[in-house]
């Protein structure tokens, strides 16, 4: 059977130089070996699949990682040559700045990358080096520079607050930069210890050296007014775009369209289940060769915990939610979850839509406990 629809893909292409301390997704040294290795692996995978995704409106295609850029142009290409892509396709590749030359970027262009997604996570080289990352604030404009001279003009690029060691004074220089640079779209994150990370591991050295929760709220609200003032709005709790510039790829992770996830470490969400690649390459590389299983986990949640997830996941978008829309597309909302939003301090009810208030906005995790 062929199934129609839109639908967005995600390619993990899992290659650093080196691991960040705070990250915990699932990355290798990239030799050139075993990139080849992967490559073919990856397009075996496509092809097997490719009844899901054939007939499909693909609205978007998503390179994370990793390190993605590390791959070079036919690496993009050859994986892109397996899908159906049209001219309102939004296809993303993420790099770090020191990984950024015109003539990699032109090959990228050419094989139709058309939105570039920067780690530059600061423009504090105190706080680069905190993070133990390989560039420099002048590295992050040259990359951006680079891209548009390759005439990619969609260009992202990642912040990050609550880093140890910074200063709310840091942070307002990093946000007072951002008028000199050229780009659609800024994606914020506080940085959290994640289990499994050098910094996590490590937490006893570096949580005296947090930003504390009031100051963690000023950097985040100087961040908000910033943005305003520099055009970007704000569309979703961590997303920021001039006009026009929305994520495509991320909007629907927020508004459930489904999306295929391939390669080692994937997700994909499909027929309302869930599930996630191996995350190990040598055996994700000889099960896609010896047509075994590559999946390490599947989970399809069961009324009413889906559309409670989904309703949360949706109140992420700052245009919230038609309740009367959403229960005829996904089903019943408990009453006492109705109950709960009709009273609480995090939610405001504008034209029949839920949104979430500026409590909301500010305490999204303490909603989600709530619901959850
Ligand atoms: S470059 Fe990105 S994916 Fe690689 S370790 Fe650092 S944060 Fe993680």
């Amino acid at each position: 059977m062929l199934i129609t629809g839109k639908i967005s893909i995600y390619i993990h292409i899992p290659f650093c130089e080196k691991k960040c301390p705070y990250c915990q997704f699932y990355s290798v040294y990239p030799k050139k070996d075993l990139i080849e290795k992967y490559k073919k692996a990856l397009i075996l995978e496509i092809r097997s699949k490719q009844k899901l995704f054939f007939k499909r409106d693909i609205v978007s295609i998503y390179f994370g990682g990793g390190t993605p850029s590390i791959v070079d142009f036919s690496f993009i290409d050859d994986v892109l040559n397996e899908f159906n892509i049209n001219n309102n396709t939004e296809i993303t590749i993420e790099t770090n700045p020191e990984n950024v030359t015109v003539k990699k970027f032109e090959g990228f262009k050419k094989a139709n990358i058309n939105r570039v997604s920067i780690g530059a996570q600061s423009l504090d080289d105190n706080l680069l080096k905190v993070l133990n990352r390989s560039h420099s604030s002048t590295d992050v404009k040259k990359a951006i520079d680079n891209i548009k001279k390759a005439k990619i003009d969609n260009i992202s690029i990642d912040l990050m607050y609550d880093i140890p060691h910074q200063l709310i004074n840091s942070f307002e220089d990093t946000l007072d930069q951002l008028k000199y640079l050229d780009i659609t779209h800024v994606s914020l994150y506080n940085l959290t210890f994640e289990e499994n990370t050098f910094f996590h591991k490590n937490k006893d050295k570096y949580l005296p050296y947090l930003p504390k929760e009031k100051d963690s709220l000023k950097m985040l609200n100087k961040a908000i007014s910033k943005l305003k003032n520099l055009g970007f709005l704000r569309y979703e709790i961590s997303a920021f775009s001039k006009k026009g510039c929305n994520s495509k790829h991320n909007l629907g992770y927020w508004q459930q369209r489904e999306f295929l996830g391939f390669g080692v470490s994937s997700f994909s969400y499909f027929n309302q289940t869930r599930h996630k690649n191996i995350s190990n390459i040598k055996i994700y590389i000889k099960n896609i060769l010896e047509n075994k299983n590559i999946v390490d986990f599947e989970e399809r949640l069961s009324y009413p915990k889906n559309i409670i997830e989904l309703l949360l996941v949706n109140l992420r978008v700052i245009d919230g939610v038609n309740i009367k829309n959403f229960q005829k597309n996904n089903g019943k909302i408990p009453s006492n979850i109705i109950k709960y939003l009709d009273n609480s301090i995090f939610i405001k009810k504008e034209n029949n839509r839920y949104k979430l208030s500026k409590k909301g906005l500010m305490f999204y995790d303490s909603l989600a406990s709530d619901i959850i």
